[in-house]
Formats: C-alpha cells, sequence, structure tokens
C-alpha cells in the first residue's frame, strides 16, 4: 500500500521535474539575453534623457518667447483671452475665400480688407466675434 503510494507520487513528480528543467533553461536564456541587451538600454535611456533636456529647453525658450510677445500685445492679449474663453478655446478664425473660418459667415467686403491690411489689433469677425487672421504664402 505504502510502496504503491510512493510510486504514484514518483509518477507525479516527474512532470514537475521537467517543467522545472525546461523554465530554468528559459531563465537562463532569459538572463543572457538581459546581459546582451544592458549596454544597449543603457544607450537609449542616455538618448532618451538627452532628448528629453532638449525638449525642456526648447519648452523653456518658447515660453520665454511667448512671454516677450505675449508683453507687447497689451490688451488684445486680453481681448483674445476672453474671446477664447467663451469661443471654445479658439479665439481666431481664418479668413478664407470671403469667409470666417470658424462661423462659416460670408464678411462683409470692408472686414475683408481690414483683415488683409494685417493691422493691429486684428479685425473681429461681426459674426462670431473671433479675431479674423488670413494666412500669408511663405516667401
Ligand atoms: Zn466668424
Amino acid at each position: 500500500m505504502l510502496q504503491e503510494r510512493a510510486e504514484e507520487m514518483e509518477e507525479d513528480l516527474l512532470p514537475l521535474q521537467e517543467r522545472h528543467s525546461r523554465l530554468s533553461e528559459r531563465s537562463a536564456a532569459l538572463r543572457a539575453q538581459h546581459r546582451t541587451l544592458r549596454p544597449e538600454l543603457e544607450t537609449l535611456e542616455a538618448e532618451d534623457e538627452r532628448r528629453i533636456e532638449g525638449l525642456r529647453s526648447a519648452g523653456a525658450a518658447m515660453r520665454a518667447e511667448r512671454a516677450g510677445l505675449a508683453g507687447s500685445l497689451g490688451r488684445t492679449l486680453k481681448e483674445y483671452e476672453l474671446i477664447r474663453r467663451s469661443k471654445k478655446g479658439i479665439g481666431v478664425a481664418l479668413l478664407q475665400g470671403g469667409r470666417c473660418s470658424a462661423c462659416n459667415v460670408s464678411l462683409p467686403v470692408s472686414v475683408q480688407q481690414r483683415a488683409t491690411q494685417d493691422k493691429f489689433p486684428p479685425v473681429k469677425c461681426p459674426s462670431c466675434g473671433r479675431f479674423l487672421i488670413r494666412l500669408t504664402q511663405p516667401a
């Protein structure tokens, strides 16, 4: 009886030992792969850090430039922020084919002419109240 039970347990143990052996080999292979890839990972992480640092300094430069430009806009910037807040985040619209790109209203010729003169402060759409700008072709 006891002998039978011992044989059964040995039979149960065999698949587990095989599985343990396979998993140990797999583990060793993965450790070796990790050791091989570690230098590459360190290189990539260093490149990533440099890239992040570059983006941080570019962002800081852009924020400083924006602050400088915003200072020169004064009242128009405040007005723009108010328009933006009341118009779902979009305070400017393009003059496109005689229409406002935001509300699609056909603009009076006098408004179109003032918008194309690029004067400051910019002209506003008589319908939606956003500042109208036109895109100029790059030289
Ligand atoms: Zn409009």
